[in-house]
C-alpha cells in the first residue's frame, strides 16, 4: 500500500514528516510522491499564521472525491492544527479517519493500521517526559544533512504564539541519547546537523544538567561532523558560556538566528519577549567582538497589536543597527487562543499600514543586506555542495554562515551535492552571493 505525506510549516515538522515516512516504510508501506495515487494520505499542518484551519479544510476538500473514489482509502491529519483543533476535525469532516498530535508522531502506523481496519480515533496526549525516539528509523530528506531533536515544546507563551498549545510544555532529550544519534549519523556519512527546538538555548538534559553550549561542545568532538547547527533561539537564554563556546568551536554553525520580533521595548514587553531592545543590542555586539564570524538573523512581525509609528521606526532603526545577514519578517496573525487574539479590535493595526510596514522593513533589510554581501567580494568561503542551482549549469550551497552561493564548477572537477568546496566570491547580490573554485 503506498503512503504520502503533505507537510508545511516549520524544519520540526519538517522532521515529524520524515519520522512518520520512516516509521511507515519500517511497516512496509510504500511510499509515494503523488497525493493522489496514494491509498493512505496524511496532511503534517502548521497552525503558526494565518488562515491555518481553513487551508486545511480547503486542502481536505481537494481530496474528497480522491476519498470517495476507492473503498479503502484514509486520510489522516497530523501537526499543530490537529493537535489544536483535535476531534473537531473529525466532527467537522467525516472522511478524516484520524488526528494525531505533535506527541504521538510514533503512533502514527498504529493510527493508519486501526484506520485501516475500520476505526476512527484521535491521539492527542502531549508533555510526556524526556521525548525518546526512534531515529535510526527517520527517513531523512538528504544523505549528509540531517535535523536532530534536542528540546521540544515551549513555555514562553508569548502573547501572539501558538506554539506551547501545539507543541506543549517544553521537554529536553537526554543528550547522551542526542549524541548517540549524532555520532549515528556521523558514521552514515552526514556531516552537517541541525539540532531543533522552539527555545532550543532553553535545552537542560533531564540527567546531566548540561546546557546548550555544553551539549554542542561534547557534538563537536564526534569526529565527521564539520557543521553543527541550531534552531531557534530565545534572546533571554543566551550565556556568556554560549558565546564564548561559538567563538572557541568554528564547527559550530557560523549562523544564529535569534528573533528579536521587535525593535520597540514597549511592543517587546506587550509580546511578553522578556529582554528589551538594549539587552538584544549587548547580545549583538558580544557575538560580534566575540566571534565577529558569525551571521545573525532575526524574525520580526509587523503590525502587532497597539505597534504605532514610533514603534516601528525602532524596528527600523534597530534593523538597520545590528545589520542582520537575514530577517524573515512576518504580518501578525491573531492566532486562536494567545492573549493577543483576546485583546479586541482597538488596539489592531489596520492591514494596510502593516503590509506597508512590512515592505518598509523589508526594503531596509534587502540594503544591509546587499551591502554585507558586496563586502564579501574576492574573500574565499567553504561551501556544502546542495545541489544543482535554479540558474543554467551551477551549483549551489551554502556557507557556514548560511549564505546562499552559486559557482560553476571547473569542468575536470565536478562536485557531488555533500561535497565541500572552497569558493571564491566574485559578486554579492542581494539574496545570494556568486563565485568560482578558488
Ligand atoms: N521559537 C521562536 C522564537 O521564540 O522566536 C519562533 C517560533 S515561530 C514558529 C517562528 C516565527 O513565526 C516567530 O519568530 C514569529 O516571528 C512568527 N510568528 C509566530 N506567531 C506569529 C503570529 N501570530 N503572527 C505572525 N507571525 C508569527
Ligand atoms: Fe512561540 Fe515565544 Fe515560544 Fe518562540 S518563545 S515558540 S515565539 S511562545
Amino acid at each position: 500500500m503506498k503512503f504520502h505525506v503533505e507537510t508545511w510549516g516549520c524544519q520540526m515538522n519538517v522532521l515529524d514528516s520524515q519520522r512518520m515516512t520512516g516509521l511507515l516504510e519500517a511497516r512496509g508501506f510504500e511510499r509515494t510522491d503523488d497525493p493522489f495515487e496514494s491509498d493512505i494520505l496524511l496532511l503534517n499542518t502548521c497552525d503558526v499564521r494565518e488562515k491555518a484551519e481553513s487551508k486545511l479544510y480547503s486542502e481536505l476538500g481537494r481530496f474528497s472525491a480522491w476519498k470517495r473514489e476507492k473503498r479503502g482509502r484514509v486520510i489522516g491529519v497530523a501537526g499543530c492544527v490537529a493537535q489544536h483543533a483535535g476531534t473537531q476535525i473529525l466532527e467537522r469532516v467525516p472522511f478524516v479517519d484520524f488526528v494525531v498530535g505533535t506527541g504521538n508522531v510514533e503512533r502514527v502506523p498504529e493510527a493508519v493500521e486501526n484506520a485501516l481496519a475500520g476505526s476512527r480515533e484521535s491521539y492527542l496526549e502531549l508533555d510526556r517526559d524526556s521525548p525518546v525516539y526512534q531515529f535510526r528509523s527517520i527517513a531523512r530528506g538528504s544523505d549528509f544533512q540531517a535535523f536532530v531533536t534536542v528540546i521540544e515544546g515551549c513555555d514562553q507563551f508569548c502573547t501572539f504564539c501558538v506554539v506551547p498549545f501545539t507543541r506543549g510544555r517544553e521537554r529536553s532529550r537526554r543528550a547522551a541519547e542526542i549524541e548517540a544519534e549524532c555520532r549515528d549519523l556521523a558514521a552514515r556519512g552526514f556531516s552537517e546537523v541541525t539540532l531543533l527546538g522552539q527555545t532550543v538555548n532553553a535545552y537542560a538534559c533531564p540527567e546531566e544538567g548540561l546546557s546548550l553550549a555544553g551539549l554542542l561542545e561534547r557534538l563537536c568532538s564526534i569526529e565527521g561532523l564539520r557543521r553543527i547547527r541550531y534552531l531557534t533561539s530565545h534572546p533571554s537564554f543566551v550565556t556568556t558560556e554560549f558565546v564564548e563556546v561559538l567563538a572557541r568551536q568554528p564547527r559550530i554553525g557560523r549562523f544564529f538566528h535569534l528573533p528579536a520580533q521587535s525593535g520597540s521595548n514597549r511592543v517587546l514587553s506587550r509580546m511578553k519577549r522578556r529582554y528589551t531592545r538594549e539587552a538584544y543590542l549587548e547580545i549583538a555586539a558580544d557575538v560580534r567582538r566575540r566571534a565577529p564570524d558569525v551571521v545573525l538573523s532575526s524574525d520580526f512581525i509587523v503590525g502587532f497589536p497597539g505597534e504605532t509609528d514610533a514603534d516601528f521606526r525602532d524596528t527600523l532603526h534597530f534593523v538597520e543597527e545590528v545589520e542582520f545577514g537575514t530577517i524573515f519578517a512576518f504580518l501578525y496573525s491573531p492566532r486562536p487562543g494567545t492573549a493577543a487574539a483576546r485583546w479586541g479590535r482597538d488596539a489592531e493595526v489596520p492591514r494596510a499600514l502593516a503590509s506597508e510596514r512590512l515592505a518598509l522593513l523589508l526594503d531596509a533589510q534587502r540594503r544591509v543586506q546587499a551591502r554585507g554581501n558586496r563586502a564579501l567580494e574576492g574573500a574565499v568561503v567553504d561551501v556544502l555542495v546542495e545541489g544543482e542551482s535554479k540558474f543554467g549549469h551551477t551549483l549551489s550551497g551554502r556557507t557556514s554562515c548560511n549564505r546562499v552561493v552559486h559557482f560553476r564548477p571547473i569542468p575536470d572537477k565536478p562536485a557531488r551535492p555533500g561535497e565541500y568546496v572552497a569558493v571564491r566570491i566574485d559578486r554579492g547580490l542581494e539574496n545570494s552571493l556568486a563565485g568560482s573554485p578558488a
